[in-house]
C-alpha cells in the first residue's frame, strides 16, 4: 500500500482577484467556452487571467471531446476505446469564443484520438487557421498529441499559423512506461519535438512534472536530451494525485529545489523557463513571449 503525504503548505494558494480576471469570469459563460482552466480548478487562474498592463491574460481551452483514447496514470480524463466523433462545427464555434472572449494567449489542448484516422490533426489545423483569420495578434500555443509519431499529422498542426508547438514528455525516460499511457513513449515524444521544429520552424515547449520519483540524473539526461533537439521553452511542475487511483506522490519538492531546477535550466541554454510547485504547463505562458520576442 502507498503511504499518502501530506500537502506542504507552499501549495496553498491565494483566491482569484483581479478586474481582468473578474471580466474574463463573466464572459466566458455567455460565449459558451469551456476551459481546463476551470474545469480542472487550477490554482493558478488569477494569474493566468489576470493579464492587465505588462502582462498577457492565458487561458487553456480543451478541443476534441472531454474523453481520451489513453490512460494516462496521473490524469484525470475520462477514458473510452471509441469516444463520440469529433463536433464538425467546433472549429467555428471555438474559434469565434475566443476570438471575442479578450485573451492574448490561448493554448489549444486536446484528448487523444488514437480512434479517428488523423487522429484529430485537421480539426486541430483548422481551429488554429480560424482563430489566426479572426483574431491575428492573438497568440496561439497548440498543445498536441503525439500523433503516433506519424510525420504528416506533425507537420499538419505545425504548419497551420501557431505560435508554440508544445508536447509534453510529462516524466523522465525511466519513468515513462509507469506514468504515461503504454502508447506514449519517451523517443517518441522527442521525436515528436524534433520534427515540429524541423517542419514548422516554431517555438517548441515541452513539459514535466515532478514528485514522481525521479532522480537528479533522471532529470539531467531528458533536459539533455530536450537541448539536442532545440526544444525552446521547459517547464517544471509538482506532480499531484488527481484521485487515490492514481499515481501516488513520490515526493513534493520544495519551491528552492523548483528554483534550482530553472536556473539548471537557464544555463543549458533554454530560452525560457518556469519552474514552480504550481507550474503547469500553460501557466503565465504567454510571459516568454513578454520576454522574449515582443521587446
Ligand atoms: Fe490524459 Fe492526455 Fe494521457 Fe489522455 S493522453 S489520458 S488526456 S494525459
Ligand atoms: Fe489555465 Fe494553464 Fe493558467 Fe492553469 S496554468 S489557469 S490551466 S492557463
Amino acid at each position: 500500500s502507498s503511504k499518502i503525504l501530506p500537502k506542504p503548505k507552499w501549495l496553498r494558494v491565494q483566491p482569484a482577484d483581479s478586474d481582468n480576471y473578474r471580466e474574463l469570469r463573466k464572459t466566458v459563460r455567455k460565449l459558451g467556452l469551456a476551459t481546463v482552466c476551470e474545469e480542472a480548478r487550477c490554482p493558478n487562474i488569477g494569474e493566468c487571467w489576470g493579464g492587465g498592463k505588462d502582462k498577457t491574460a492565458t487561458a487553456t481551452i480543451m478541443i476534441m471531446g472531454d474523453t481520451c483514447t489513453r490512460g494516462c496514470r496521473f490524469c484525470s480524463v475520462k477514458t473510452s476505446r471509441k469516444p463520440p466523433p469529433l463536433d464538425p462545427e467546433e472549429p467555428e464555434k471555438v474559434s469565434s469564443a475566443i476570438a471575442k472572449w479578450g485573451l492574448d494567449y490561448v493554448v489549444l489542448t486536446s484528448v487523444d484520438r488514437d480512434d479517428l484516422e488523423d487522429q484529430g490533426s485537421n480539426h486541430f489545423r483548422e481551429v488554429i487557421q480560424k482563430l489566426k483569420e479572426k483574431k491575428p495578434d492573438l497568440l496561439v500555443e497548440a498543445l498536441t498529441p503525439d500523433f503516433q509519431g506519424n510525420e504528416e499529422l506533425i507537420q499538419n498542426v505545425a504548419t497551420s499559423g501557431l505560435d508554440v508547438f508544445a508536447h509534453n514528455v510529462e516524466t523522465v525516460k525511466r519513468l515513462t512506461s509507469k506514468v504515461r499511457d503504454r502508447r506514449a513513449n519517451y523517443d517518441q515524444s522527442l521525436a515528436v519535438l524534433k520534427y515540429a521544429k524541423n517542419v514548422g520552424n516554431c517555438i517548441t515547449k515541452t513539459s514535466l512534472m515532478l514528485g514522481l520519483g525521479e532522480t537528479e540524473e533522471d532529470l539531467m539526461e531528458t533536459l539533455h536530451d530536450l537541448r539536442a533537439i532545440d526544444v525552446d521553452v521547459v517547464t517544471f511542475g509538482q506532480y499531484l494525485q488527481p484521485t487515490r487511483k492514481h499515481l501516488p506522490v513520490k515526493k513534493y519538492v520544495t519551491p528552492e529545489e523548483f528554483d534550482e531546477w530553472k536556473i539548471k535550466a537557464d544555463n543549458m541554454g533554454f530560452k525560457y523557463v518556469a519552474s514552480g510547485p504550481l507550474v503547469r504547463s500553460s501557466y503565465k505562458a504567454g510571459e516568454f513571449f513578454l520576454k522574449n520576442l515582443l521587446n
